[in-house]
């Protein structure tokens, strides 16, 4: 059992209640993580305000190095991570491997933040006079982040944060608080200075401490869309700059004339990797025409051969849900799929505990006003819907209120570069199931998805955590060439 502190002005601090932190893949408690209260979010955020003044004044060069030197401890300290993200969240080892590159591939485009924070500069705007622009930090930042990524989403946000001059405040989940603790002494290791990067584990009441904070200037958030919505109209009521990213459901529409079996293995690799606790899995399946058939008998066979185990174990392929209350929504999401007239083609129902084991689970003939379609289940359920033809699937799609990713499998371009155009969805993939951007592109969705303007990392994630300001310059060095200052604009 270990007790999970918080992480203040570079240092382990106690403070408010506790919580026990469970393996989902026994039931049992591995931890107790400390819950902070409004007394710690203060203490947090007036470090990161100290810390701030200062490294705001740390040359950019020194700033990326730190991220050079940050980046190559995340990479010793790969499997140490990894096995804490698989002991609390329950996702395979060589998952929870891949997300630490994922993530690390955003320090690395962090460590080229002198090239991104390049200002602009015009000669002669007018006689003598020269204009430039260039970006500053805006002092203190929040993070709060979801269960389901312990490692990568977190890291969308604070290098980028860190590497434009900015402190950092981290309220992780409170399901997964471990990997946090080791990236804050990653951080002190690669020598980034006290209280730039803070830890505050918590709850939903830490969060609002976060949100309503005077000191806190902007609040990135990666979690439910009702949260993401609250997230959003909190924050941006209390004057800051907030990016909200929401839930998701996101189609895979299967034309006819696509590679059927390449189109199954992706899509289950798609639905059911992570336990389908992945906001870019694919959830909802529209088969056009023909291909309806031969892809459910496909898509039911690969399902079956998924092997379902301790994340840890060597052949698992698929860990347990996140705990007891996740195991309950998504089976009663099954069980009322069924009852509203849905064909449950696979069944992963009724593996034995005390792990939250749920198999995958295949329904066919979904319609769009069934709940499994309309709601976000978060579980490794798959279901399928049927439409004539393409202009009905994009329909369909657009009608969704969630627009976080899809993806098209066809062997016609003509048909990929309509569905690219026309989905209202802000990451496509064509015969690509998960369609993330890399760590230099930005990564947003669209719609009930994302709540605010900008995308996180990439260059929305530098023009997120800085604001530009526009220089106007004269020099007078020969007064008879200066025309007179009038009172009136010049013409
Ligand atoms: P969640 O919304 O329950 O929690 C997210 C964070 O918000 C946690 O830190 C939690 O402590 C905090 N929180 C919870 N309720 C709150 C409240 N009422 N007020 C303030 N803070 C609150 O989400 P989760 O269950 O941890 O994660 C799963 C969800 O995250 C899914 O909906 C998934 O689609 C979404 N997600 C989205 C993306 C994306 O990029 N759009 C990425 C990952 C996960």
């Amino acid at each position: 059992m270990r007790s999970i502190e918080h992480w203040i002005d570079g240092a382990r601090t106690g403070g408010g209640p506790t919580l026990p932190v469970e393996d989902p893949a026994t039931g049992r408690p591995v931890g107790e993580v400390a819950l902070g209260r409004r007394a710690e979010v203060d203490a947090a955020v007036a470090a990161a305000a100290r810390a701030a003044a200062a490294w705001a004044e740390v040359s950019v060069t020194r700033r990326a190095r730190i991220m050079f030197a940050f980046r190559d401890l995340l990479d010793r300290h790969a499997d140490e991570l990894a096995r804490l993200v698989t002991q609390e969240h329950g996702k395979v080892l060589d998952d929870a491997r891949g997300e630490i590159v994922r993530g690390r591939e955003v320090v690395e485009f962090a460590c080229g933040i002198p090239r991104e924070l390049q200002g602009d500069y015009s000669d002669q705007v007018s006689s003598g006079v020269d204009a430039y622009a260039f970006r500053q930090p805006l002092g203190v930042c929040a993070g709060i982040v979801p269960f389901n990524f312990p490692v990568m989403v977190p890291l969308w946000m604070h290098p980028i944060a860190i590497a434009c001059g900015n402190a950092f405040v981290l309220k992780p989940s409170e399901r997964v608080p471990s990997a946090s603790n080791l990236i804050a002494e990653l951080y002190a290791e690669a020598g980034l200075p006290d209280g730039v990067f803070n830890v505050v584990h918590g709850d939903r009441e830490t969060a609002d401490a976060l949100l309503t904070h005077p000191d806190v200037a902007a609040v990135s958030f990666v979690g439910s869309t009702p949260v993401a919505r609250h997230v959003h109209r909190t924050a941006s009521e209390a004057g800051k700059r907030v990016q909200a990213l929401g839930g998701a459901k996101n189609h895979a529409v299967v034309l006819p004339d696509a590679d059927l079996d390449h189109a199954a293995d992706q899509i289950t690799a798609a639905a059911y990797g992570s336990a389908g606790q992945r906001c870019m899995a694919i959830s909802a399946v529209v088969a056009v025409g023909a291909a309806a058939d031969p892809l459910v008998a496909r898509l039911a066979d690969r399902a079956r051969a998924v092997k379902v185990g301790p994340g840890a174990e060597p052949g698992s392929e698929m860990g347990p849900l996140i705990g007891r209350d996740a195991l309950h929504r998504v089976t009663g999401h099954v069980e009322r799929a069924e009852r509203d007239g849905a064909l449950l083609v696979v069944d992963g129902r009724g593996l034995p505990g005390p792990g939250h084991f749920l198999g995958p689970c295949l329904l066919d003939r979904v319609t769009p006003a069934m709940a499994a379609h309309r709601e976000e289940i978060f579980g490794p359920v798959l279901v399928v819907l049927r439409v004539d033809t393409l202009d009905e699937a994009i329909a369909l799609v657009n009608a969704v209120p969630y627009g976080n990713g899809t993806a098209v499998f066809t062997s016609s371009g003509a048909a990929a570069r309509r569905y690219q155009r026309e989905a209202r969805v802000g990451m496509v993939g064509v015969n690509v199931p998960i369609p993330v951007p890399m760590a230099f592109y930005s990564f947003g969705g669209w719609k009930d998805s994302l709540f605010g303007d900008t995308h996180v990392h990439g260059s929305e994630g530098v023009r997120f955590y800085t604001r530009a300001k526009a220089v106007t310059s004269r020099w007078p060095d020969r007064p008879t060439l200066e025309p007179a200052a009038a009172m009136a604009f010049p013409t």
